[in-house]
């Protein structure tokens, strides 16, 4: 990793917008990008050199003008987003100078599959900033019109998160809770708080699991009506009686850890759901008879669509005093090596680490 000078992205190519990063969210799979552990992700070749950076809160520096204005004004290419995007599209920029934005950081294909049902974020061919492209770790970045939101008078911490909150929406989405029900979330790192927090806003009684005693206890502050940890046969009792025999009829699993989804599995109420967000490139045993059994429902979130992002911010804004506990860790921009290494060794007073930019 280094600090380095590079070339100013100069007036925004027309669709796009020169932003200002200030803050930038540091998530596991920064650090998993960073070292070379790029999993499933697709033309790994292209992804170094790199600024990273996908949980952004930014500034808009130049919203730029439509899509006849600017045209390919050349410059030095240094910037993410390249003239001839297919997302970068003909949307001019909704936002203004000056204004606080989130970045959604997903340029799907808008032709495929997914993008034609309305379903972009798991598009085999989306362009993640930060990941594929140059992301928040510089002091201006050009981004694609279409990924930058408003967020009002939200603060550059809490705007940080509107990212991963954007995971746990969707999630909730995929899950299409009914309010009232009960819900068990796997795992209280930013993801499965934010997915805590999502739910229990959505009406959920929420039992949240995690061996972390600190972040049970964020949890808590979220809005679970129950935190534990426990092996799986006192797990499997506790939560059997906190639903009358019946299992949750709700079950999101965001830790990764391969073990818990036959757990889930067997948690999980007849006709229930099991929403995994959690990413693992492990296996896991289970026994297929259970799903026709139970008739359980598996779905898997991943990423966020624009609708989620919209409401993420509604969720963050709704709950930024309680969220301001999550940051645990600040950074200048010149430390940043450091905001990794707390990324990869996971202290447990960690939640979100944020690095400081401009
Ligand atoms: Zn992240
Ligand atoms: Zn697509």
């Amino acid at each position: 990793m280094v600090i380095a000078d590079v070339s100013d992205p100069g007036p925004p190519r027309a669709g796009n917008v020169i932003v200002r990063p200030e803050a930038v969210g540091i998530c596991g799979s920064d650090f998993h990008l960073f070292s070379g552990d790029v999993g499933a992700l697709s033309g790994a070749r292209h992804f170094y050199p790199r600024i990273q950076g996908h949980e952004v809160s930014a500034i808009v520096a130049d919203p730029g003008g439509t899509a006849s204005g600017g045209a390919a004004s050349g410059g030095a290419a240094s910037g993410g987003a390249a003239t001839g995007d297919p997302a970068a599209g003909d949307a001019p920029a909704t936002v203004s100078q000056g204004e606080r934005v989130a970045i959604w950081p997903l340029l799907p294909c808008g032709s495929c599959y997914p993008c034609r049902i309305g379903r972009a974020n798991v598009c085999p061919r989306f362009r993640l900033v930060g990941v594929h492209l140059d992301g928040g770790l510089q002091q201006r970045l050009e981004v694609p019109a279409s990924t930058v939101f408003g967020v009002g008078d939200l603060d550059p911490d809490s705007t940080t998160f509107v990212e991963p909150a954007s995971i746990a929406v969707h999630a909730l989405a995929r899950a299409h809770l009914r309010p009232g029900e009960r819900a068990v979330v796997f795992g209280a790192g930013p993801i499965g708080l934010a997915t805590t927090l999502a739910a229990a806003a959505a009406g959920a009684h929420v039992t949240a699991i995690d061996p972390l005693p600190a972040r049970r206890d964020l949890a808590k502050r979220l809005g679970a009506e129950r935190v534990t940890w426990a092996p799986a046969q006192e797990l499997r009792d506790e939560i059997q009686d906190w639903t009358n025999g019946e299992g949750p009829p709700l079950v999101i699993e965001t830790s990764g850890e391969t073990g818990v989804l036959p757990q889930a599995l067997d948690l999980v109420s007849a006709a229930g759901r099991v929403v995994v967000v959690g990413m693992s490139s492990g296996a896991a045993g289970f026994r297929p008879g259970l799903f026709p059994e139970k008739e359980i429902d598996v779905l898997g979130s991943s990423c966020a669509t624009a609708e989620d992002f919209r409401g993420a911010i509604n969720l963050v804004r709704a709950n930024r005093a309680s969220l301001a506990a999550l940051f645990s860790h600040h950074f200048p921009l010149t430390r940043t090596a450091e905001a990794f290494e707390i990324a990869r060794s996971r202290p447990p007073d960690a939640i979100k680490v944020v690095v400081t930019v401009n």
